[in-house]
C-alpha cells in the first residue's frame, strides 16, 4: 500500500514536473482566451484598486463583470468630482504574473435594475513592472474602446494586438458630469514565456518595385528610437507572416506590415543583434524564430545565430552558435528551431546572419524549464532533471491527474448542456407568457373600452397579476430581454436612439434615477470628507453655514425629507454673479432649503448627492437653480431658489378653482406659455444630452410671474405615489408619463422625454384635473404600451383636451407619442411650434 509519505512524495514531484516541464511557449491569440479571475474570483480583491471611488459601496472591488449587487452597489464607480480637469480615472488590476491578455469585457452598473451607469468609451493601460504604464491602441493607432450601451450586457472587445501585462487599467472616458459605472474582465493566459523586453534594430524599409513596404514594428510598446528597448511588440503578438510578405493578416495594412525586418546594407558586421530579457532565470531548450524566405525578393532565413547568455551582470563567453542545416528550397515563410542547449539565463543576446540582403522576422517565442521553482529539496539546483527511476510513477500519476482533469471537465460540459436546455425552455415559456399576456389583456382591455361597460367597475379586475410577465426574481430590464426576441425588435430597437441623442446617436443616460424603494437596512457611509468635495471642486457652488438659515415655514415633504422655507442671511453677497438671481437683492434672501431626512440609508443619501452633484451643473432660466449646499456636517441640505407658487400640478389644480378671467382661447395661450418654459428647460437639457427620466408637472416648480422651472432631478414625491407603478415592490415606475420602449425595453432616451413631454402638455391643458388614462388600471396602461409596441392601431391615445387648439393636439401632442422614437420632434421643434403658436 502506498503511504502517505510516498503520496506525499509524488504529489510533489508532480508538482515539480508541472513546473519544470518544458514550457511551451509560442501563444496561440485564438486559443488563449480564458477569463483571468474577476467574475471567477480567482483575482483577489486586495489585487484590484482604483483612482477614486464614488463611495464604499461602489469600490474597486465591486468592478467584477457579472457580479452583482452582493454587499456593495453592483459596480466600480470613479468620483467624477476627483478630477475636475479631465477624466483619468482608472479601475487597476493586478494578476500577480505577467498575462498574455486578448481581450476585455466590459459591463455597466445594473444592480438588479437600481443601476443606470455605465462606460460608453474606455482607454486599457497596461504595465508589466507596475512603474511604467503603456497606454494600449489598436493596429490603426485608436486608443478608445467602445463600451457599453445599457447596464446589463457584456461588451466583448478583442484587444488587437494583444498586450503582455501584469497590470491592467480600464480608464471611462466620459464626460466628467455623467456618473460612470464599470465591471470588468480580462481573458488570455500565462505569459510562459516569461519575455518582458527585447531589444532590435529599428526595422528598415524596402522600395519593391516602386511599392514602399515598412519594415518596422508597429506596435513595439517600449522605447522606439534607432533601437527599439525595452519593450515587446509584433515579434510576440502570436501573429506569424505570411509568405508573401507584401501582404498581411490584417485588413487594410501597409505591405510588409507582418513583418520587422533589416537590410544588410546598414549592418557591415552582417548581422543583427537582438537582446531578449526575461522575468526569471530560466533553462532554455530552444528558440523559435519565424522569418520569410522569400529568395526572389531577396529575403533569405539566417544564414547562422550565436546566442550568448546572462544569468547576472556579465555575458558568458561561450556563446551557442547554430546553422540551419540545408538551404530550403520553398520560398515559404516558417519557423526555424533554434537549440539553446538547456542554458541557463535570464537574458539573451543572439547574433542574426544575413543570408541575403534582407532579414525579416514575424515571431520568436522560447522554450525554456522555469528553473527557480521547484519542491524538493534538491530544486534550488537550476540544472536539477527529474530522476529517470520515478519517472514510472511520475508518468503513473500524471495519467491520473488527466483522467480527473478530463472527467471534471465531461461533468462540467454535461452540466452546461443541461443548463442550457433548461434556460432555452424557459425563456420560451417566458416569451408564450408575455406573448399570451399581452394578447389576452389586449382583448379584455379593448373590450372594456369599446363596451364603455362599468357594470362590472374599471375592469382591473378581469386582469390578474401583471408581474407574472415577469420572471419571479427579475429585474426590471427582463421584459426587454423578452420584448427582444419578439420579431419586430430588431426595428424598434433601433428607432429607439433617436437622432440628436449624440453624434454617435447611442442614448445618453441622465443620472435621475427611477425612484427606487428598496429599503436597504444597511447605512452605508459617505463621510464629511466625501462631501467636501462638493464644495471645492464646483466654483459656483459653494457651503453655506447653516446657522446662517431662518426657518420660516415647510413647503413640503418629498422623498428625500422635508423641504422647508428659510431666510438665508448674507446669502446675496456669497453668490457668484452666475448663480445670483435677478430680482432677489434683498437680504436675507428666500430660499428653499430641502433636506435628507435623517435616518436616510445609504441609497437615498447616495441618490441626494447624485442630485445635487446634477444640479450644480445646470444653468438655465426654466431649470430650478442650486445655490448652495450643507454637506460638512448632518443633515446633508441642498438650498434651491424659492418657488413662491409651489409644484405646478397644485397650482393648475388651484387654478380650476379659482374662476379664471378671460375665454377659453386666452387660456390656452397662458397655458401654453407654461408649456413654452418647460420646453425651454428641456432644449436646454437636450442640449447637454440629458435625459430626465421623470418630466411631469409635479416635477416642475412655478414662481413669481407664473415662471416654470424644471425641478426633481433624481426623486419624486410620495404625494404623488399613486403616479407611480411598482414593480415587485423594488421599483417604482411613472408609467403614465413614459414612452413604451422606456417600459418595455428599459430605454430613457431625449425621445422618451418627448414623450413625456406629451403628457405634461396633455396634464397642462387639462389643469390636471385627473391623471393621466385615468380610467385605467396600472396593468391597462401596461398593455397599451404593449399595443404601441405592437403597432396595430390598437393603442389608446389620451383624449384631446377641451381647451387644446387642434393644431397643438393633432401636431404636436400626437407626434410626442409617435411609435418611431426617430420621429418623435426634438426638444428643440417643440419649442419653436409652441412659441409660433401662441
Ligand atoms: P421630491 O424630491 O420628493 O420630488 P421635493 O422634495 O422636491 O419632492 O419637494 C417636496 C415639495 O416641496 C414640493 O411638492 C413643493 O411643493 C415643495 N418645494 C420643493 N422645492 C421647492 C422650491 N424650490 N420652492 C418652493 N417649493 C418647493
Amino acid at each position: 500500500m502506498t503511504s502517505i509519505m510516498e503520496v506525499k512524495l509524488n504529489l510533489c514531484c508532480i508538482v515539480f514536473i508541472l513546473a519544470a516541464a518544458t514550457v511551451k511557449a509560442q501563444v496561440n491569440p485564438e486559443m488563449c482566451r480564458y477569463p483571468l479571475g474577476m467574475t471567477g474570483g480567482q483575482i483577489q480583491d486586495e489585487d484590484i484598486s482604483a483612482s477614486s471611488q464614488w463611495s464604499e459601496s461602489t469600490a474597486a472591488r465591486f468592478g467584477r463583470l457579472d457580479f452583482d449587487t452582493g454587499d456593495g452597489d453592483g459596480a466600480w464607480c470613479p468620483d467624477i468630482m476627483s478630477e475636475p480637469g479631465g477624466f483619468k480615472e482608472y479601475l487597476q488590476v493586478d494578476l500577480r504574473s505577467l498575462h498574455f491578455i486578448t481581450l476585455v469585457g466590459t459591463q455597466g452598473r445594473h444592480a438588479d435594475g437600481m443601476g443606470n451607469e455605465f462606460a460608453q468609451r474606455y482607454r486599457i493601460k497596461y504595465s508589466r513592472d507596475g512603474s511604467s504604464w503603456v497606454g494600449w491602441h489598436d493596429r490603426m493607432g485608436n486608443q478608445v474602446i467602445e463600451g457599453n450601451k445599457n447596464t446589463y450586457d457584456v461588451v466583448l472587445k478583442d484587444l488587437e494586438p494583444p498586450i503582455v501585462a501584469r497590470f491592467v487599467r480600464f480608464m471611462p472616458v466620459t464626460d466628467p458630469s455623467l456618473i460612470v459605472c464599470m465591471r470588468v474582465e480580462l481573458y488570455g493566459c500565462e505569459w510562459l514565456d516569461g519575455l518582458v523586453s527585447y531589444s532590435i534594430p529599428d526595422g528598415h524599409q524596402m522600395i519593391y518595385r516602386g511599392l514602399d513596404v515598412f519594415f518596422n514594428d508597429s506596435v513595439y510598446d517600449g522605447a522606439t528610437a534607432q533601437r527599439l528597448t525595452k519593450g515587446l511588440g509584433q515579434l510576440t503578438d502570436g501573429t506569424w507572416g505570411l509568405d508573401d510578405f507584401l501582404h498581411s493578416h490584417v485588413p487594410g495594412a501597409w505591405p510588409g506590415y507582418d513583418y520587422v525586418g533589416w537590410s544588410n546594407k546598414t549592418f557591415p558586421k552582417g548581422y543583427i543583434e537582438v537582446v531578449f530579457d526575461f522575468d526569471h532565470i530560466h533553462n532554455f531548450t530552444s528558440m523559435k524564430v519565424h522569418c520569410s524566405n522569400m529568395f526572389s525578393r531577396g529575403v533569405r532565413l539566417f544564414r547562422q545565430a550565436t546566442c550568448f547568455f546572462r544569468s547576472e551582470s556579465e555575458w558568458e563567453p561561450d556563446p551557442m552558435t547554430y546553422r540551419p542545416s540545408a538551404e530550403p528550397l520553398s520560398q515559404s515563410a516558417r519557423f526555424v528551431t533554434v537549440p539553446l542547449g538547456d542554458r541557463t539565463a535570464s537574458s539573451i543576446k543572439c547574433r542574426f546572419h544575413f543570408g541575403d540582403q534582407w532579414l525579416l522576422f514575424s515571431e520568436v517565442a522560447f522554450q525554456s524549464v522555469f528553473s527557480t521553482r521547484s519542491c524538493t529539496s534538491s530544486g534550488d539546483d537550476p540544472t536539477h532533471k527529474v530522476d529517470d527511476s520515478n519517472t514510472r510513477i511520475l508518468i503513473g500519476c500524471l495519467v491520473a491527474i488527466i483522467a480527473i482533469l478530463l472527467t471534471i471537465i465531461l461533468i462540467i460540459l454535461w452540466r452546461q448542456v443541461w443548463q442550457k436546455m433548461l434556460e432555452k425552455a424557459s425563456r420560451r415559456w417566458l416569451d408564450d407568457e408575455l406573448t399570451a399576456r399581452l394578447a389576452v389583456q389586449t382583448q379584455a382591455f379593448s373590450f372594456l373600452h369599446s363596451s364603455q361597460s362599468s357594470e362590472d367597475g374599471s375592469g382591473s379586475g378581469s386582469i390578474s397579476t401583471y408581474e407574472r410577465i415577469y420572471p419571479a426574481s427579475a429585474d426590471y430590464q427582463e421584459p426587454s430581454r423578452l420584448i427582444r426576441k419578439l420579431p419586430e425588435f430588431a426595428e424598434c430597437s433601433g428607432s429607439s436612439s433617436r437622432a440628436g441623442v449624440g453624434s454617435d446617436g447611442a442614448p445618453h443616460y441622465a443620472e435621475a434615477d427611477i425612484i427606487s424603494l428598496q429599503e436597504s437596512s444597511d447605512s452605508g457611509s459617505i463621510t464629511a470628507a466625501n462631501m467636501n468635495l462638493f464644495a471645492g471642486s464646483d466654483s459656483t457652488l459653494r457651503e453655506f453655514p447653516r446657522e446662517k438659515l431662518t426657518f420660516k415655514e415647510k413647503l413640503g415633504e418629498g422623498q428625500f425629507g422635508e423641504v422647508h422655507l428659510c431666510e438665508a442671511e448674507d446669502m446675496q453677497d456669497s453668490l457668484s454673479e452666475d448663480t445670483s438671481m435677478e430680482g432677489s437683492s434683498e437680504s436675507p434672501l428666500l430660499v428653499a432649503v430641502k433636506m435628507l431626512r435623517e435616518d436616510a440609508n445609504k441609497n437615498a443619501r447616495n441618490d441626494f448627492l447624485k442630485e445635487i452633484r446634477i444640479m450644480s451643473r445646470l444653468r438655465d432660466p426654466n431649470i430650478v437653480r442650486l445655490l448652495a449646499v450643507c454637506v460638512d456636517t448632518d443633515p446633508l441640505c441642498m438650498i434651491t431658489e424659492y418657488m413662491e407658487n409651489g409644484d405646478l400640478n397644485q397650482f393648475l389644480r388651484s387654478l380650476r378653482l379659482k374662476t379664471l378671467t378671460g375665454g377659453e382661447a386666452d387660456h390656452s395661450v397662458k397655458l401654453l406659455g407654461m408649456a413654452v418654459q418647460i420646453a425651454s428647460g428641456m432644449k436646454y437639457l437636450s442640449s447637454l444630452n440629458f435625459v430626465h427620466r421623470d418630466l411631469a408637472t409635479r416635477n416642475c416648480l412655478v414662481g413669481k410671474n407664473n415662471t416654470i422651472k424644471i425641478a426633481d432631478f433624481g426623486m419624486s414625491r410620495n404625494l404623488y405615489r399613486g403616479d407611480y407603478f411598482r414593480i415587485q415592490g423594488r421599483a417604482v415606475l411613472p408609467i403614465r408619463w413614459m414612452s413604451w420602449e422606456s417600459i418595455l425595453l428599459g430605454k430613457f432616451t431625449m425621445a422618451s422625454d418627448v414623450w413625456a413631454f406629451g403628457v405634461t402638455l396633455w396634464e397642462i391643458l387639462t389643469l390636471c384635473k385627473e391623471q393621466p388614462y385615468s380610467q385605467l388600471s396600472d396593468e391597462q396602461v401596461i398593455e397599451n404600451t404593449g399595443e404601441f409596441f405592437r403597432n396595430q392601431g390598437k393603442q389608446v391615445y389620451l383624449p384631446k383636451p377641451q381647451c387644446c387648439p387642434d393644431r397643438i393636439y393633432g401636431d404636436l401632442m400626437l407626434s410626442c407619442w409617435r411609435r418611431n422614437a426617430k420621429e418623435r420632434p426634438s426638444f428643440q421643434e417643440i419649442h419653436v411650434q409652441l412659441t409660433e403658436s401662441r
